[in-house]
């Protein structure tokens, strides 16, 4: 249970650098008569030899249903919750909960920093107890493994330059230096993959429907539905998967009449993409 507090230092970061994404930062104010918030941990495992295919996308779907069932759960017990969009990873932080590392990503022991928060609002009597439950080290001594394979520059020894981070670009629009440089579909994941506070999570093996899902010569061909509803339709849309797997697709010197053929798609970013790859990997339009 975490206490609500007004994150001033969040507030501050997200104001300059515009990733707030419409949050409340001060929460007391915000929710006057909710008692805490509730503080969800979905932790799960990377993938072996996923590939581009992230693990990341059916863990924050399943947590967002867990969720929802918990949040339901308390109503019918009497218990006043509802799910909120809040600063989740700043509000562990207020809280000491978990640990931000130079990567600027919240870990918690023993998760690592594969996990997905979820928050409910707590409007019954509830003491906040978050300080008992979570132990975090943080980073061990010396270590600049996300410094040194960061793509872009984005980490330093004083953390995180997030509008050098890729993830943050993309939301604005895809470049050139990503196409070339991204490795997972949807986002970049290099920095968790070398940091050892998730050394110790034993991966798992890409189910088959999803490996199939993903397939880049059918998202290239249009084909996204299944892929779609595994990642989540609000954040695949506009072709965005089909324009992520030609990126990776022309790297590794596949697909070029599929490619080819994404010239004439409806999706402006699918045939930026495709005129990139064919110029840069196949020898022209
Ligand atoms: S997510 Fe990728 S681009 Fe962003 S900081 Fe981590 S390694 Fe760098
Ligand atoms: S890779 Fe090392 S420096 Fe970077 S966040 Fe992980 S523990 Fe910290």
């Amino acid at each position: 249970m975490l206490k609500l507090h007004k994150l001033d230092a969040w507030h501050k970061y997200s104001a300059l650098y515009g990733t707030g994404c419409a949050m409340p930062h001060d929460l007391p104010a915000a929710y006057p008569d909710a008692k805490a918030a509730a503080l969800l941990i979905w932790a799960y495992a990377p993938y072996e030899n996923g590939g581009h295919i992230s693990s990341y996308y059916p863990a924050s779907n399943a947590s967002y249903h867990a969720s929802k069932a918990v949040e339901a759960e308390l109503n019918a017990a009497g218990i006043a919750a509802e799910r909120a969009f809040i600063p989740a990873r700043a509000l562990c932080i207020a809280n000491g909960v978990g640990h931000q590392g130079k990567n600027g990503l919240l870990s918690i022991a023993p998760y690592g920093t594969r996990i997905a928060l979820e928050t409910l609002l707590v409007y019954s009597h509830i003491e906040p107890d978050a300080e008992q439950v979570c132990a975090e080290g943080g980073c061990p001594e010396g270590c600049t493994a996300c410094i040194a394979a960061c793509p872009m520059g984005a980490i330093t020894k004083n953390g995180l330059n997030v509008t050098r981070c890729m993830r943050y670009i993309m939301n604005s629009g895809y470049t050139e230096e990503i196409w070339q440089k991204q490795q997972t579909f949807l986002g970049c994941e290099i920095c968790q993959a070398v940091c050892p506070k998730n050394a110790q999570l034993k991966k798992l093996p890409v189910p088959d429907a999803m490996a199939e899902a993903f397939e880049l010569r059918r998202l290239i061909a249009g084909n996204a539905k299944a892929a779609r509803m595994i990642a989540g339709k609000n954040i695949t849309g506009n072709g965005r998967l089909t324009m992520e797997a030609i990126a990776f697709a022309a790297r590794e010197g596949q697909c070029e009449a599929e490619i080819r053929a994404c010239l004439s798609s409806p999706f402006e970013q699918v045939r930026a993409a495709a005129k990139w790859a064919l110029s840069k990997y196949f020898g022209g339009i």
